[in-house]
């Protein structure tokens, strides 16, 4: 018995090119922008159809870099609160949610031994290692992410397309180093550039591209 799944008809791609065009939908850092592949707004291994409805154009790349995982309003609600690494951000709303937060991870793993290079690793790691196998699963309650500063920079466009709410402060902080990798997240966060404003206009944009791609939420 074959497990491959059957390819969709040219009939259901040619009417999700002729309802979205053929710009990829995703655009992710990296999109080649040219629609050569077809994306399941719910991943087909969490129940998504092979349906017009359910189908949008989307280029390899970002296609791959997806994967399975779920958009915003569709399965999952997930908040990112980012800073700088020496300020720090905290959930501060009451509703339960499951909370990533580097800091805290951080302190637990140099309670012990002292805040250093090894125990920022540590904690990255493990930051990383939590946060990919909890955007897979579907939600029962809303994930908040408070990423270290490194993995906000690379990755907060990657999550804004996804749709994630993303909340960003730019206040700067005068407390000291605590090892040489917070120095590294620090200089990476203020290369990226990334600020409350720059995150509200791509926010802009993306929804613009969503609307053309028939989702408003
Ligand atoms: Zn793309």
């Amino acid at each position: 018995m074959s497990t491959r799944r059957q390819a969709i008809s040219p009939a259901v791609k040619a009417r999700v090119t002729e309802s979205y065009g053929t710009g990829c939908w995703l655009r992710f850092p990296g999109c080649t922008g040219r629609a050569d592949t077809l994306d399941h707004l719910l991943p087909y291994s969490k129940g998504g159809t092979d349906s017009v409805r359910n189908l949008r154009p989307a280029c390899r790349h970002c296609n791959s870099l997806r994967a399975d995982r779920l958009i915003q309003g569709r399965g999952v609600e997930v908040h990112v609160l980012m800073s700088s690494p020496r300020i720090g951000m905290t959930w501060g709303k009451g509703a339960p949610a499951m909370v990533l937060d580097f800091e805290r991870m951080l302190g637990v793993v140099s309670e012990r031994h002292g805040l250093d290079d090894d125990a920022w690793s540590v904690a990255e790691a493990m930051w990383k290692g939590a946060a990919a196998r909890a955007l897979r699963i579907r939600q029962a309650m809303p994930l908040v992410l408070c990423p270290p500063a490194t993995i906000a920079a690379g990755q907060w466009r990657e999550w804004l397309r996804l749709g994630y709410d993303i909340e960003v402060t730019d206040a700067r902080s005068t407390r000291d180093m605590r090892c040489d990798r917070e120095l590294k997240a620090l200089v990476a966060w203020m290369r990226s550039g990334v600020s409350m404003r720059g995150v509200e206009r791509a926010v802009r944009a993306r929804d613009d591209d969503w609307r053309r791609m028939g989702l408003v939420f």
